[in-house]
């Protein structure tokens, strides 16, 4: 028999009472975390947001709580009415912030009772994954999730907050709308108004920001919902949250230092410092020294070893030699067996024209020289690991030679990625068992720590970096057209403007990303505000005059109606908040997440509809078999 609340009000929550409280009468209510039944006493702990506290059942005391107390079972939802007392010495638990007192109960009322779910909250996260997605009510009540949540509630919080304070007018944009162009395909909402008409989801505020420039508003942002219908490879989610904002009138460098104050602020909220101003990069540079444009600072960079090899050494070991020869060191790996050199070739991507010798005792007894050379300019202590990553002269896809002056080559680059993919791939394989990171990769916050003297100083655990001077275009070598790098919307630098025509390849984009720790954090760029350039760039990207007025009219429209300059950025606030959380995945900081398969497994959706409601929306649906 359940009972009812009545007028019971509850006084505290269950992790806040202290010894302090002693005496004092309480009223708890909460969840069945643990019961234990020594015949006459029972004991609970009974656990909410906030923490747990032990309820003792003494069959003296209140026979009809004590009774109850018999009947209760984990995850049950009981108000538990006593006083605070001290614990004797003997039963102090400092493991818990309540260990020095329990609630001696003179009366419990069994609010709900609950089905056994497949794992108990008050344990580590089983395995199985979708499991816990399925039961995510009974997932999030963990310990673990209930202190993510918080943490990206905090972060949150402090970043709308200095947003304000710098001037930001946080604005809502529209969920139905049109598409934006990010990249991705669109989540398209059939009209059932407009019959055969749609709305697309917004991949980003992208346009509607711009447009918001255009009316005056000077400083927007908005913690906004983006939706991309991209496949879920690797750790993407079809919606996320992004920290999105524009403003008017400025050089990417305010748009830094706006970036640079929200973030520490939203760090800060978690406990950490973060040191300013972030260092900058090249795109060409991130791409030779780490061999990506989102690099993790924690490991040491590739180093350029091409001098340690004269051109027949590289023809005898069958390296291209107008090609980048680079050296990764994995620090403290030592040598690896033969065993763990060959369970690492298969991480190797080959076919993309990339070379490695990973046998320095071979490359030591044929070409000691070159072997001493490399690890020398390498930096490599004796227990550093060290590959060489070189290009395969027997790779050559006719197009991809192309060679734009001034411009690494797609050959080049493929080089550099490869040995920047293998570098994260072996640090983090070998980071437990030879200590190859610097720091370790999981950096935990107390997110209970609200105090700024608690702060940790995580400079070394959290390292941002701007990446500046991408190119303005991609060459497409299937289609043989130049391709936007970032979205066509992205100013080109000014001193390179004249060469739109002439010489796409040399034009720089006045775009910019954010990396932490391996992660892209997010990407922004100052705009093209006049419509005589937007023109132009369509052109450039093959975007013929009636595609763009389809796609983007109303946008050309407005950019006649006096737009300022302006520029922004989007952050990528999930990212942010696993980062702090250290968690392993994108899931456990977002509620309720889809699976690897697209599906929400715990609302089950998609899901088919019902025939009638196909009809108001005039669909047909056509399986194929
Ligand atoms: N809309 C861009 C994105 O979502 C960000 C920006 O350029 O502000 O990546």
């Amino acid at each position: 028999m359940l009972d009812f609340l009545g007028n019971l009000e509850r006084t505290h929550l269950c992790g806040e009472v202290r010894a302090a409280d002693a005496g004092k009468n309480v009223v708890l209510m909460g969840w069945v975390n643990r019961r234990r039944d020594h015949g006459n006493l029972i004991f609970l702990d009974l656990r909410d947001r906030a923490g747990i506290a032990q309820i003792v059942l003494d069959k003296e005391l209140t026979p009809d709580g004590h009774l109850k107390g018999e009947q209760v079972r984990p995850e049950y939802v009981v108000a538990a009415v006593g006083k605070v007392r001290l614990r004797d010495k003997d039963a102090i638990n400092p493991k818990m912030v309540t260990g020095e007192i329990e609630i001696e109960a003179t009366e419990l009322r069994v609010l709900n009772d609950s089905r056994l779910a497949p794992f108990s909250p008050s344990e580590e996260a089983i395995q199985n994954e979708e499991v816990r997605l399925k039961y995510r009510y009974v997932d999030l009540r963990r310990e673990e999730m209930q202190r993510n949540f918080k943490l990206r509630h905090e972060i949150t919080l402090a970043i709308r907050d200095n947003l304000s304070q710098q001037g930001f007018l946080e604005i809502e944009t529209p969920i139905l709308t049109k598409s934006t162009p990010e990249g991705a395909r669109d989540f398209l909402v059939p009209s059932r108004v407009h019959a055969g008409e749609f709305y697309a989801l917004p991949q980003s505020p992208q346009i509607f920001k711009q447009i918001l420039m255009i009316s005056g508003f000077d400083r927007y942002f908005q913690i906004a919902r983006c939706f991309r219908d991209e496949d879920l490879r690797a750790d993407r989610q079809l919606e996320f949250t992004q920290v999105d904002l524009e403003m008017s009138f400025p050089r990417r460098e305010h748009v830094f230092a706006v970036v640079e104050n929200f973030l520490s602020a939203g760090f800060a909220a978690a406990g950490v410092k973060l040191p300013t101003p972030f260092p900058r990069i090249t795109y060409d540079e991130a791409m030779k020294q780490y061999g990506t444009d989102k690099p993790d600072l924690r490991l040491p960079g590739l180093t350029d070893v091409r001098p340690a090899f004269t051109d027949e050494t590289l023809a005898t070991l069958n390296i291209d030699p107008a090609l980048p020869v680079v050296a990764l060191r994995i620090p403290k790996v030592g040598e690896l067996s033969r065993k763990e050199r060959e369970d690492n070739h298969p991480m190797f991507d080959l076919k993309k024209g990339a070379k490695f010798i990973d046998d320095f005792k071979r490359l030591g007894k044929s070409f000691p020289e070159a072997a001493a050379k490399a690890r020398e300019l390498a930096g490599a202590a004796d227990e550093d690991f060290v590959i060489i990553v070189a290009g395969d002269p027997a790779h050559h896809i006719k197009a991809s030679d192309t060679k734009f002056e001034g411009r690494l080559s797609e050959r080049e680059i493929n080089v550099y990625a490869a040995a920047g993919n293998f570098r994260t791939e072996l640090a983090k394989k070998y980071a437990d068992r030879h200590g190859a990171f610097s720091v370790t990769e999981k950096t935990v916050v107390d997110a209970h720590s609200h105090n700024a003297t608690d702060a940790i100083e995580g400079g070394a655990a959290f390292n941002p970096i701007w990446i500046v001077d991408f190119p303005m275009f991609e060459y497409d070598l299937a289609s043989g057209k130049w391709m936007p790098a970032h979205h066509p919307f992205t100013a080109p630098y000014e001193a390179d403007m004249a060469n739109l025509v002439s010489d796409p390849a040399s034009v720089r984009a006045d775009c910019y990303d954010l990396a932490m720790n391996g992660l892209e954090l997010g990407s922004g760029s100052i705009r093209i505000h006049r419509k005589d350039v937007q023109q132009q760039i369509f052109k450039s990207l093959g975007i013929s005059d009636e595609e763009a007025r389809a796609r983007f009219g109303f946008f050309l429209d407005a950019l006649e109606y006096g737009t300022p300059p302006h520029g922004g950025i989007a952050l990528g606030l999930d990212r942010i908040v696993m980062l702090l959380a250290g968690a392993p995945s994108l899931r456990e900081v977002i509620a309720f997440p889809k699976t690897a398969k697209a599906m929400d497994v715990m609302a089950d959706a998609p899901t088919t509809v019902s025939d009638e409601q196909l009809k108001e929306l005039h669909i047909r649906v056509a399986l194929k078999n």
